[in-house]
């Protein structure tokens, strides 16, 4: 996908902070750093949404989701996390090439609790 933000940055076409990397997914930070450290993991190959993933990478997703959790909180930055995955532009997806937002929290950071009858208030 050539014009594909996503792809660039996997191609390193695109600058980005890479904080991890295995056979088929990269994690960066978030150019939006709702909480310091905020990642997000996507798989090198263009896939639009978790949909078209194959479930073959479900295994290596899961890995890379508790790695990047895990190295957070080791560093600090975080005493737990959210996993979030926006798929359709409908939920809120706005890049369309399939991704794992990885939220680091803390107490204080001021954020409420992710639960979607918050989101109608
Ligand atoms: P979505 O709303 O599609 O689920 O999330 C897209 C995410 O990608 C947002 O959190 C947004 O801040 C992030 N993002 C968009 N463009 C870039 C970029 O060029 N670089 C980085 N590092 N993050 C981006
Ligand atoms: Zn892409």
């Amino acid at each position: 996908m050539e014009d594909c933000i996503f792809c660039k940055i996997v191609k390193g076409e695109a600058p980005a902070e890479k904080v991890y990397e295995d056979e088929n997914f990269i994690g960066f930070l978030d150019v939006n750093q709702v909480t310091d450290g905020k990642t997000l993991i996507v798989p090198k190959k263009h896939y639009k949404t978790l949909l078209d993933m194959p479930s073959s990478l479900g295994n290596e997703m899961l890995e890379a989701i508790k790695k990047v959790g895990l190295d957070l909180i080791d560093k600090g930055k975080a005493e737990g996390f959210n996993v979030l995955i926006n798929n359709f532009e409908v939920a809120g997806q706005v890049v369309p090439h399939a991704h794992i937002h990885i939220l680091p929290r803390k107490k204080e950071d001021g954020l409420k609790r992710m639960y979607l009858e918050d989101a109608k208030k």
